[in-house]
């Protein structure tokens, strides 16, 4: 049985704070096998990824076949059946309208004292996407990843995707193309991400890799960060529902198993005004579960971390659903606008009974790769943002420099940075002097 929680409980407090302190996920200890793989594949490149794939993923390689090539891309995705195709087109399409949105605009203005300010948006130059392929590969992953990257302007895109047994999931080289990847090549794990970060003969690097992936992957992108930038260590799914008890209690009992299912570590939690609502959602849960294709992954989430709570009113379930800071959150509520004023931290929100989550991850146009782990708190999904950097511009004119260059001079004085406010008092002094 999933566990009950009353907010007029004795007891509430604490039972809630276990809520948030469970630690879902098992960190195997792997950097240090990841530390090896990363010097293998920077000390002898090409050669350290064929044996590793092997090793790994079961199949031989050369170092001329790390890259699919178009004869090959073309025959696999030949294989996709067209409802598949159009459906993925409908999403690519969905997805690049919303990412565009987000562009920023560059700015230019003069201040006061006569600085001319600004900044100015640019891409990296290179991205590589990890696709992970050792148990499930997900084409959505694809679109969300490689598309925010193409709509910010990345000039070269790469996909990395292991391929056990030399097999790959067509729909991900579909993806690839229908999202503008230039190249997908056939590793995995942390040497693929070591290949992206440093570089080998037959994959040159890239400065950012996002994507999610197993512990070995994690393990590589954090070490790798800072020779090259990552979007973010993406921990398993989690859900929560706020219902007012007007909805169909089947239709949430679905949305709370349709992030279960991802992970036995998931986590789903429906916070109700009307318990026995809750509790009806909590038969239909059981009930699905009997049939549910990933019952048993589905069924262990939410023994192991869901949770049914009841709240006096809506504004108690939004602070509680706050410090949650869940990855996906659903108002099926009345008024689910109002509702969603009162949210400060969610990576993302579904509005009302007709957006289950599910519409999120494939088709509604945002990003599906969201902060888990309650790091919503001070961070945001996967967007163009992520693929974007900002470079500050400034302009002096004489007259700016008069105003507020000695300030800058005094403040160098102060921190004994002596060629710092010489190279200010020199200007200076020739303005002063007439010479300029
Ligand atoms: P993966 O591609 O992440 O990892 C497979 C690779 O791991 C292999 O190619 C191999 O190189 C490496 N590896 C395996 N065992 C190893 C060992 N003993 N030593 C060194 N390297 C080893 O694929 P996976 O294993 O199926 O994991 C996929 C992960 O990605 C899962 O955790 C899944 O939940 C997650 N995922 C997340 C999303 C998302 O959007 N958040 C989507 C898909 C998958």
């Amino acid at each position: 049985m999933v566990q009950f929680l009353d907010t007029r409980e004795d007891g509430f407090a604490a039972q809630f704070q276990s809520l948030l302190g469970m630690k879902r996920e098992d960190s195997p200890d792997v950097d240090a096998i990841v530390a090896d793989i990363i010097a293998d594949v920077r000390a002898r490149g090409d050669a350290a990824l064929i044996e590793l794939t092997s090793k790994f993923d079961r199949f031989d390689i050369t170092a001329d076949r790390l890259a699919f090539s178009l004869e090959e891309i073309a025959a696999e995705i030949a294989k996709v059946p067209p409802a598949e195709r159009a459906a993925l087109e409908l999403a690519a399409e969905r997805i690049r309208a919303y990412h565009a949105r987000q562009m920023p605009e560059d700015q230019r203005w003069t201040d006061a004292a006569g600085a001319e300010l600004g900044w100015r948006w640019g891409p990296v130059s290179a991205a590589g996407l990890y696709v992970p392929g050792g148990l499930a590969s997900y084409p959505s992953s694809v679109l969300m990843n490689a598309i925010p990257a193409k709509v910010a302007g990345v000039e070269r895109l790469v996909v990395v995707c292991p391929t056990p047994d030399g097999v790959v999931n067509p729909l991900v080289l579909l993806a690839a193309q229908i999202a503008g990847v230039d190249t997908v090549y056939r590793v995995g794990g942390a040497q693929a991400i070591a290949a992206l970060a440093y570089g080998t003969d037959a994959i040159a690097p890239v400065d950012k890799i996002t994507g999610p992936g197993n512990a070995f992957v994690a393990a590589a992108k954090r070490r790798v960060f800072g020779r090259v930038g990552i979007d973010m260590i993406a921990g398993p799914s989690e859900i929560l529902v706020i219902a007012d008890g007007t909805g169909d209690p089947d239709w949430i009992a679905l949305d709370l198993l349709s992030q279960a299912e991802h992970d036995e570590s998931a986590q789903a939690i429906l916070i109700t005004t009307d318990a026995a609502f809750g509790d009806a959602v909590s038969k239909a849960v059981e009930a699905r579960l009997q049939t549910l294709q990933r019952r048993k992954i589905a069924g262990a989430s939410w023994r192991d971390f869901g949770a049914v709570i009841v709240a006096q009113d809506l504004a108690e379930a939004a602070t509680l659903s706050n410090r949650v800071a869940p990855e996906h959150l659903e108002l099926c509520v009345a008024d689910p606008d109002a509702l969603a004023e009162q949210i400060t931290h969610a990576g993302a929100i579904f509005l009302g009974a007709y957006t289950p989550e599910a519409i999120g991850d494939y088709i509604g146009g945002p990003n599906h790769v969201l902060p888990t782990a309650r790091s919503a708190r001070f961070s945001s999904g996967l967007s163009v943002m992520d693929f974007l950097k900002r470079t500050t511009l400034a302009k002096m004119t004489p007259g700016a420099l008069k105003a507020i260059g000695p300030a800058a001079e005094t403040l160098a004085i102060s921190e004994s940075l002596e060629a710092h406010g010489l190279s200010v008092r020199a200007r200076l002094d020739a303005l002063n002097k007439g010479e300029l």
